[in-house]
């Protein structure tokens, strides 16, 4: 039988405790034994009193005096475009050794390839427990004892939803500020910020296939444990492909919340700056609530799959043959073998196999750091927004693009930081002349300080460039730094658009279109259209676009 829903919604206050107390947890007997053994510091335990509710602290989305977290890290971070090599120092729950050799492939491929999940979570549980958020003690683990004692609880549990915090406008890659574990008896909230380097041992929970792991929309987490502290996930539930195979409307935690649990909440912090400490009480509440409720959602979500109670379209016939004849045939063997309490059916299981299947693909995710054409991800959609730059201006902002992806690589800051979108289209549309102006289209931007002399050097390259140039640039351009960024293309193999277009004016300058003709056997499509116009452009001297000079040519 389900449980039925309750009638009235509760709204969850960041603030308030779920409007039961005056601002205190009460805190259980488990960490009142835990202070008093002095598993945790009572500093720890004190996080859940924290009183600091400023709104200034809370909202500080863009707050940039932060003092920079990643200086503490051990190892330093990595910004190099290169193969991303995995950090695992040992390997629990391996089927197959670890191998330093192959640091670039996924170290628990095998192992996630093999897996079947236990027959055990295929059960449907009719009564399911949730201890509401004010009876949950909410553990903050920011010490090695601390950490210490959540291994040890986590080591004794068969399923655990997980969740993790993230920022990403002060630092290249991102790195994950918070790690938000719930058990179902308790809700820790790991700094993880503070313990960066010593995270690994939780792979013995992670890669344990005896124990779930539930999250929400796994996909970004578990790229972000593989990047920052090596930790992989072998048994994991997605809650977002459970719904999605459901066919809910929305497949948002929001939507499951109000759904499954009649809770409305804000997701107002999404975007807040999670590397604040120490954090509020709202921010913790609000950490807290995107893990505490999910083994409840999962388990009401296996409910649906069994009943056959879908939202959508979406019915048994939309299974896959090989969830059939992979993970189902073992797992229907292991299941006969074993009696349980409440069994699911033929068409439930496969449904639940279906979401299992669906969530190993997404721990089979590696991830990549981004590649050097990366910056012309930030070009492309710069001119796609003003299509009006003419020659000089698409050279400036393509180099001007790749410089700022450099510095934001060297100094582990976003491209953003560096220098804002709105500078570099002010830059491009004036390409002012001397460093003065320069710094005049650049109100507040230290890193062009620092560059002044190199972007000065793209201004004035830039303005030798043949203006009068007459060709559709801004569609082949984008067509083609697309692809380059999609494949990854190297400089060698083709031509960056400043190559190109440096190289076409030096030939358009002795006028001889017909050498460059000639060699168009050898030259890519892309380059073709240029030879094309080219051609155009000797017959007649129309131009196919409008050019506009830069705004300020004596600037
Ligand atoms: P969540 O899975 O909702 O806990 O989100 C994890 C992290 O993803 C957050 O800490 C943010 O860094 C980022 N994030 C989530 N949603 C958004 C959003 N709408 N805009 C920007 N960043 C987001
Ligand atoms: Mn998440
Ligand atoms: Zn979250």
């Amino acid at each position: 039988m389900k449980n039925s829903p309750k009638k009235k919604t509760r709204q969850i206050n960041p603030g308030g405790d779920n409007g039961q107390s005056n601002g205190c947890d009460p805190v259980c007997l488990q960490l009142h034994l835990m202070l008093k053994k002095k598993k945790i510091s009572p500093k720890m335990a004190g996080v859940v009193k924290s009183n600091s509710t400023s709104k200034a602290k809370i909202k500080a989305k863009d707050k940039t005096d932060i003092p920079k977290p990643q200086v503490n890290f051990k190892e330093k971070i990595n910004n190099d475009p290169q193969p991303f090599l995995h950090k695992l120092k040992e390997k629990p729950y391996s089927l197959k050794p670890l191998s330093f050799q192959e640091r670039d492939s996924h170290p628990y491929e095998f192992e996630l390839e093999n897996f079947t999940p236990d027959p055990i979570f295929l059960d449907v549980k009719n009564d399911i427990p949730l201890l509401p958020l004010s009876k949950t003690p909410l553990i903050m683990i920011d010490s090695t004892e601390g950490f210490e004692h959540l291994l040890q609880d986590l080591l004794l549990q068969t399923v655990i939803a997980v969740d993790l915090e993230h920022h990403d406008s002060r630092s290249y890659q991102g790195i994950t500020c918070l790690m938000q574990i719930s058990t179902g008896k308790s809700d820790y909230i790991v700094d993880t910020l503070k313990l960066w380097d010593q995270l690994q041992p939780l792979n013995q929970v992670f890669c344990n296939p005896k124990i779930l792991k539930i999250f929400q929309a796994a996909e970004n987490d578990v790229v972000w444990l593989q990047r920052d502290f090596g930790i992989y996930v072998v048994n994991l539930f997605d809650t977002c492909q459970a719904a999605s195979l459901l066919g809910l409307k929305r497949k948002g935690l929001a939507f499951l919340l109000q759904h499954y649990c009649q809770i409305r909440i804000s997701k107002s912090y999404q975007r807040a700056d999670w590397r604040i400490r120490p954090l509020s009480k709202e921010m913790l509440n609000y950490a807290r609530g995107d893990t505490h409720y999910l083994i409840y959602i999962y388990e009401r979500l296996k409910q649906d799959l069994n009943s056959g109670q879908f939202y959508g379209k979406l019915d048994g016939s939309s299974i896959r043959k090989e969830g059939k004849e992979g993970l189902l045939k073992k797992c229907h063997e292991l299941k006969r073998s074993k009696a349980s309490k409440t069994t699911a059916n033929d068409t439930g299981v496969k449904r639940m196999l279906e979401v299992w299947k669906n969530s190993r693909s997404i721990c089979l995710r590696r991830y990549k750091i981004p590649p050097k054409e990366k910056y012309l991800k930030s070009y492309n959609k710069l001119i796609e927004k003003d299509k009006n730059f003419n020659r000089q201006q698409l050279y400036a902002l393509q180099e001007l693009c790749a410089w700022r992806d450099r510095v934001a690589r060297d100094e582990d800051e976003s491209p953003n930081f560096v220098v804002p979108n709105y500078m570099l289209v002010t830059m491009t549309h004036h390409l002012p002349n001397n460093p003065q102006h320069l710094l005049r289209c650049c109100s507040y931007a230290p890193f062009v300080q620092q560059h002044l002399l190199h972007i000065h050097g793209i201004m004035l390259k830039a303005r030798e460039l043949d203006i009068s140039s007459t060709t559709t640039k801004e569609t082949r351009t984008t067509s083609e730094t697309k692809e380059q960024y999609k494949k990854g293309r190297k400089r060698k193999s083709t031509f960056s658009f400043a190559e190109t277009s440096q190289r076409l004016t030096k030939k358009r300058a002795i006028g001889d279109v017909s050498s460059i003709a000639k060699k168009s056997v050898l030259v890519t499509k892309t380059h073709r259209v240029e030879l094309t116009n080219l051609a155009c452009e000797k017959k007649s001297p129309a131009t196919t676009r409008k050019e506009k000079p830069s705004q300020s040519q004596n600037m």
